[in-house]
Order: C-alpha cells, then sequence, then structure tokens
C-alpha cells in the first residue's frame, strides 16, 4: 500500500480549480492508500476553525469522507494554516502532527516538515515565527472576533508579498547549514518537505551518507504529490484540468 505527501495546496475561494483538483485528487488518488500526509499551507488562510465559509466546509467534509474510509490523515501546520486545531481534526478525521517529525519508515528515518523552519536567512520571517507560534499569541488572536482575524491575515498577506518580493531568491529556498544541521540532529537520511514551492529532489553527502531531500511543489498551477510505495519515492504533477 502507498502513502501520499502533499503540501501548499493553498486552498482558497479565489481559485475554485485548485479547489476542484484538490477534492478529486482525495477521492481518486489517495482513496485506497494506507496515509495521506498533508505537510502544510492546505489552506491560503486559516484564521481560525469556527471559519464560517462553505467553501472549506466542502473540502472538510471531503477530507472527512477520505479518512472515513480507513485512510489514516495526517496534517502539519504551514505558516499560512498554523491555526489548523482541534475542532478541524474532529471535523476531518486528521491528526496533528508536530513540525519537524521524524517518522520511521520501513525502518527508514525520514524528517518531514512544512520547511519554513529550514529558510534560516530570513531573519525577520524567523522572528514572526516565533511569535505567532506561542501559545499566548494564539489565545489572544483567536479571543478576537473572526472578522478581525480575517482582516488582519489578509493585511499580513500583504505585508508577506511585500517583503519577499525585496527578497534574493537565494534567501527564500532553504538555508543549506540549516539542511545539513537537520540531517545531523535528526539522524534521518531523508527529507521531506514544501513551503519554498520549488518542487524537486536532492542528493548530497552528510558525514559520508547519502541524503535525500524531497521538495513538494505548489498547487497554483498544477497539483503536486509525493508517492511512497515499496521503499521507492516518487514525485508526480497533476495537470490541470486532466
Ligand atoms: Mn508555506
Amino acid at each position: 500500500m502507498s502513502r501520499l505527501f502533499v503540501s501548499d495546496v493553498h486552498l482558497d475561494a479565489s481559485a475554485p480549480d485548485a479547489t476542484e483538483q484538490f477534492i478529486d485528487f482525495l477521492r481518486t488518488r489517495a482513496a485506497g492508500t494506507e496515509a495521506l500526509y498533508i505537510l502544510g499551507d492546505l489552506f491560503e488562510v486559516w484564521v481560525g476553525d469556527d471559519d464560517p465559509s462553505t467553501e472549506k466546509g466542502r473540502i472538510l467534509t471531503a477530507l472527512h469522507e477520505l479518512t472515513a474510509t480507513g485512510v489514516a490523515g495526517f496534517v502539519i501546520h504551514g505558516n499560512r494554516d498554523f491555526l489548523l486545531g482541534r475542532t478541524f481534526c474532529d471535523r476531518t478525521g486528521f491528526r496533528l502532527l508536530p513540525d519537524p517529525v521524524v517518522m520511521e519508515l520501513d525502518g527508514e528515518r525520514v524528517l518531514v516538515t512544512h520547511g519554513d523552519a529550514l529558510c534560516t536567512g530570513d531573519f525577520a520571517y524567523q522572528e514572526l515565527r516565533s511569535t505567532v507560534r506561542t501559545a499566548d499569541w494564539q489565545r489572544r488572536f483567536l479571543s478576537l472576533p473572526f472578522e478581525v482575524r480575517d482582516r488582519f491575515a489578509s493585511q499580513a498577506r500583504a505585508g508577506s508579498k511585500a517583503h519577499n518580493a525585496r527578497m534574493a531568491p537565494s534567501i527564500q529556498d532553504v538555508d543549506p547549514d540549516a539542511v545539513t544541521l537537520a540531517y545531523r540532529t535528526a539522524r534521518v537520511t531523508r527529507i521531506i518537505h514544501g513551503h519554498t514551492h520549488r518542487p524537486g529532489v536532492h542528493d548530497t553527502v552528510v558525514d559520508d551518507v547519502n541524503v535525500q531531500r524531497i521538495v513538494l511543489g505548489a498547487w497554483y498551477e498544477e497539483g503536486s504529490y509525493l508517492v511512497y510505495e515499496n521503499g521507492q519515492y516518487a514525485l508526480k504533477t497533476l495537470p490541470r484540468g486532466a
């Protein structure tokens, strides 16, 4: 049986084609697999499990339909949807995993993460991240009315767009030293992540050991997912409208 990984689907009401493609992906490719891992930024924005939008409700229903058939569902927080909480899990049957998490797949230790924590060259973002990931900040933020949180998120996204536009491309990617450190400290031979929207497979050697980093792509223009089956990994794209 296979396990699937996706990341950065960035589901949003402004991109209905991507939503349809993802729901179709859940009903076809993900159906009958052992597990689906969502490595963050499933949603373009998620400011609380009390989101009343019917479009998000449809996606939650589709996720629940998948886990109800026996497919194990796991989700990791991304930088856009780190407020996915207990109610989301209850409604979908998905379980939250910590970021990063080390899993053992057929005897191999694999580090699975959203990937933003590896972008250590972006100091401003890392500072923001350490603030908004505290329980105290989240408690205070979630106590605000939904509309206020939603407006705050729109402003934050505009600010982040301007910040990224000013930033060198190498800073927007993972930091090579942070990646090496992650291989060493987690004692893994493989890292799977998303976030950078730069799908690819990177083979290298750390401390005389062959290691591999697999980067999932975003779903803005086409679908991207990783299949693990019989000890083999295959990174795939799904053309839109196919
Ligand atoms: Mn991200």
